[in-house]
């Protein structure tokens, strides 16, 4: 049975069934791959999760597992609507895509946990003997019952470069980096006094 740490739960704000699919899909993909958490940017994730719907905590457990996160800028959402990841090694340049099980997943939809969450209770106040269940069944569950696993393929991901190079916008005269100034008759500015002007 895998072990989610305490601290995923912290982070997540709540115990749920989605976010810890989302942490063992990340370690799936960690193994296909045959790589560690990325303690920098060794890592790119992209997320398939769609805007707001039913399990998207599950892009939570794939970051707290992958150590790909928003501000090392090494995740993007696609807004997909779907529990969908690639994940890429930036290093050996390889990716695997790995999706939640149609079967599994359509299971989950269906489940009391969901339909307490349809009708507006918190996840936080879902009664425990309806999610413990559901929690250890996702966590013993084999990994091929969860999510179909795509194959390693090359990757040919660019990687964006990050920047040490910052302008004092010319109107607001806020800091902001290089790679994302407008210039004006010469001058940076950022974006929203770009737009606003
Ligand atoms: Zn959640
Ligand atoms: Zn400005």
């Amino acid at each position: 049975m895998i072990k989610i740490p305490e601290w995923a739960f912290e982070f997540h704000g709540h115990r749920c069934p989605a976010m810890p699919i989302g942490y063992r899909a990340g370690l799936t993909a960690m193994e296909k791959l045959g790589v560690k958490r990325a303690s920098n940017k060794e890592l790119y994730l992209i997320c398939e999760n769609g805007p707001a719907h039913a399990t998207a905590c599950f892009l939570d457990g794939v970051m707290v597992a992958t150590g790909c996160t928003y501000g090392k800028g090494n995740v993007e959402k696609k807004n997909y609507g779907k529990n969908a990841i690639t994940l890429i090694d930036l290093k050996n340049k390889k990716e695997v895509r790995i999706t939640m099980n149609p079967e599994f997943q359509k299971k989950g939809l269906n489940s009391e946990f969901v339909q307490l969450r349809k009708k507006g209770v918190a996840p936080k106040d879902i009664p425990p003997d309806v999610l413990n269940p559901m929690l250890e069944n996702i966590l013993k569950a084999d990994e091929n019952d969860l999510f179909i696993v795509g194959e390693v393929n090359d990757s040919d991901f660019k990687e964006i470069k990050g920047t040490f190079n910052w302008h004092e916008c010319s109107i607001c005269s806020e800091i902001v980096f290089e790679n994302t100034a407008r210039m004006v008759d010469g001058k940076p500015v950022c974006i929203p006094c770009f737009e606003n002007k």
